[in-house]
């Protein structure tokens, strides 16, 4: 089983901002340049000017939140859209209705909710989870198609360097330049994907 995210967001910035706008860029390094929700990497979408700021418990229904750091979401528009202003009950404290409403992406919780299939794509694990997988759209293959492009990144990444290390006569850079060769035609692939070039869902 695939964990939904790598690293946890923890809100760490103590600035004090009376608009709440002003916290963007705390809030990006806070949420790891990810959307708290579906963990996708802003920069496949042009970074921190395309994603929102998310009101965890909606502004529209609790005014004295709106600038409230603890209570901002670092988000794509996807999910922030998606999620718009949906809450379970009257109350800023209770988030959670008898399986219905969500769980703060910063609150521990939150990794328990979801997991990802070896292809990447997310997965409830109970109820309450599958509220907000059916809220928020997470079945979206952009979700899948991010997650990889990302995976595929980092491994390119790193093979890269080790291309530029050995001479080109021998079995090792061989294998990896197939290696390197294999990883960017899949890589090719999902970006064909997320251009729309190649429309594809599951
Ligand atoms: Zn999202």
């Amino acid at each position: 089983m695939i964990k939904l995210r790598d690293k946890a967001p923890v809100r760490t910035c103590t600035k004090v901002y009376s608009n709440y706008r002003s916290y963007k860029h705390y809030l990006r390094s806070d949420f790891n340049n990810r959307c708290g929700y579906c963990d996708d990497y802003d920069g496949w979408t042009g970074g921190e000017v395309t994603y929102h700021i998310d009101h965890f418990a909606p502004k529209s229904k609790f005014s004295s939140l709106e600038n409230d750091y603890s209570n901002l979401v670092y988000a794509c528009s996807f999910c922030n859209r998606f999620k718009s202003d949906d809450w379970p009950s009257d109350s800023q404290k209770i988030s959670v209705v008898n399986n219905v409403g969500f769980i703060d992406p910063c609150h521990s919780s939150y990794e328990n909710l979801f997991f990802r299939d070896n292809y990447g794509n997310i997965k409830p694990t109970n109820e309450l989870a599958q509220y907000m997988y059916k809220k928020l759209q997470l079945f979206l293959s952009r979700h899948r198609i991010v997650w990889n492009l990302t995976r595929i990144k980092l491994q390119l990444d790193n093979i890269r360097p080790l291309l530029k290390e050995h001479g080109h006569d021998n079995e090792k850079y061989k294998r990896i330049q197939d290696m390197y060769v294999t990883l960017s035609l899949e890589f090719h692939d999902y970006l064909d994907y997320l251009l729309g070039e190649k429309i594809k869902n599951g």
